[in-house]
């Protein structure tokens, strides 16, 4: 079992919007999360709030400086380690605006993913890196055809979304954090990006799914939920708090809990 720890996490950005000095702006004002493996655990909140900012601080994005507090796997403090560690120490992210790559297709990159987290004397071998491939490509109802193409060059909003999915399950992280994985997503791709975090549930797999609807956790229904605002956790519970944000909204949410922001 492993666990992902977020202890006491303050994140500040430099905020340019005043032309004048950048100012530090503190985005994560303490923010608290446990994640063993076995485990999904669902953040949402509304837009600015701070969600991508905690992706982005726990994966490593140098944008997003650390002040105080601590991420920690397994009791190690990934504080200190660039984002290529942080993933070879089993962290995944699948962002909001996946990049394009130039040059590197999609099928060397999952290799070359796969790889740099295994011993060099243990490549995976080919055979098994393409039997692992044509059996998550069939279950999530994709082409092989888009494996050969440039990483992410071209591809739609959906393709990019199924292909984060598609490189999730092929890398087999120990945490995946999913962040509006299902932000401009029909309900066809929906069910299909549920289809493949749902299969790579288990003992060895725990996830952070960061969404901003409630529609996304009818499909992947997760064992805790947490609600941000301003940058804080106000709010835990378990998959009901999800549905009661869902009928009441984040203002109703905030009248209840008395909250000023
Ligand atoms: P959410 O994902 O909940 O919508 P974000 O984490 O993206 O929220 O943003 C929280 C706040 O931090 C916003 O005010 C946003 O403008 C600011 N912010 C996020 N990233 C940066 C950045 N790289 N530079 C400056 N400001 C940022
Ligand atoms: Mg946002
Ligand atoms: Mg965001």
């Amino acid at each position: 079992m492993s666990k992902l720890e977020v202890k006491n996490l303050h994140v500040a950005v430099m905020d340019e919007e005043d032309k004048g000095q950048p100012q530090q702006k503190e985005i994560l004002k303490g923010v608290n999360l446990t994640i063993n493996t076995g485990e999904i655990h669902a953040v949402m909140g509304p837009n600015g709030t701070g969600k991508s900012t905690l992706s982005q601080a726990i994966m490593g994005n140098p944008a997003y400086k650390v002040t105080e507090g601590d991420v920690l796997l397994d009791g190690k403090s990934l504080l200190k380690l660039p984002v290529d560690e942080r993933a070879r120490a089993g962290l995944f992210l699948a962002m909001q605006y996946p990049a394009e790559i130039a040059g590197i297709t999609n099928v060397e990159f999952m290799r070359a993913a796969i790889n740099a987290r295994r011993p060099e004397n243990d490549q995976i071998p080919v055979m098994d890196f393409m039997k692992l491939l044509d059996k998550n490509l069939a279950l999530l109802d994709m082409s092989d055809d888009i494996v050969e193409r440039y990483l992410n060059e071209g591809f739609s909003g959906g393709e990019k979304k199924r292909n984060e999915i598609l490189q999730l399950m092929m890398i087999q992280p120990k945490f995946a954090i999913l962040d509006e994985i299902d932000s401009g997503l029909d309900i066809d791709a929906l069910k299909v990006v549920s289809k493949g975090v749902n299969a790579l549930r288990g003992p060895e797999f725990g996830s952070l799914i960061i969404t901003h609807y409630q529609r996304l956790l009818n499909y992947i229904i997760p064992d805790a939920v947490h609600i941000m605002m301003d940058g804080q956790i106000v709010e835990s519970g378990g998959p009901d708090l999800a549905k009661k944000l869902e009928a009441e909204g984040y203002t109703g949410l905030r009248n209840d809990l008395g909250l000023d922001v």
